[in-house]
């Protein structure tokens, strides 16, 4: 995909002239990008060797990181793909988009996603991960429901907002046990979610341990998708 196509969506959208992470004064003709591009070239992006699995970048393991191979059975997914390491410049930029209202990054990061499903994904239909209740109301917004919507309009993928959060509790601050019970029962079917297709892919911001995903996952296969595959921004 080129990133022509995400002009016509964000003519009517002024981005301001300074580059998000370091300040600077920039001009970005003809991209969406909020960052100039040194910062750009900064973000720590997954590397090509990557676990099969959760996709983390592997040092010295062999095709499966250390961490799937002890918690395989606990994984409902077939496989996640991030586009960032969840550090450094990549992590500024999330926390922004998260957490300080810096709301017009969603252009940015849908472009980045639409960029890796059409390598890697190309034709499934993309499932944003429901925000939870109690998220919801502290940041006012669906923040992947809208990556989702412009990677829809601007880039063509196909888009199906399955599920939804019934828990009120957030996962940021629990380990990979308290996620898991956390997140058990709390995502749930759409009721009108009848045509499912076979092969789903799910969006999401950061990927940490997995519980968040693998449980969307589990919904989605109880419901007749065979496999389920995940996107997200960042792995930590
Ligand atoms: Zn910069
Ligand atoms: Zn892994």
């Amino acid at each position: 995909m080129e990133h022509k196509t995400f002009l016509p969506w964000i003519r009517g959208i002024v981005f301001p002239l300074v580059c998000r992470l370091c300040g600077c004064m920039m001009m970005r003709a003809g991209r969406a990008c909020p960052l100039c591009s040194d910062c750009e070239k900064e973000l720590p992006e997954v590397g090509d060797c990557r676990c099969r699995i959760c996709g983390r970048s592997l040092i010295s393991e062999d095709e499966t990181c250390m961490i799937c191979r002890k918690r395989a059975s606990l994984f409902n997914m077939e496989q996640n793909r991030s586009v960032f390491e969840y550090r450094d410049q990549a992590k500024e930029l999330i926390h922004q988009y998260k957490f300080s209202q810096a709301r017009g990054l969603y252009v940015y990061f849908a472009e980045r996603l639409t960029l890796e499903y059409n390598s890697f994904f190309p034709g499934l239909v993309a499932v944003p991960v429901p925000t939870s209740r109690k998220s919801l109301r502290t940041r006012g917004w669906d923040h992947m429901g809208i990556i989702a919507d412009m990677m829809h309009s601007a880039g063509k993928v196909p888009v199906e907002k399955f599920l939804e959060h019934h828990g009120r509790h957030a996962q940021k601050e629990l380990d990979y046990e308290g996620r898991l019970t956390n997140i058990k029962g709390s995502i749930g079917l759409k009721a009108a979610s009848c045509r499912l297709p076979e092969d789903a892919l799910l969006l999401d911001d950061v990927f940490t341990t997995g519980a968040t995903v693998s449980e969307c996952a589990a919904v989605l296969k109880s419901a007749g998708v065979k496999r389920v595959y995940s996107l997200t921004l960042a792995i930590d």
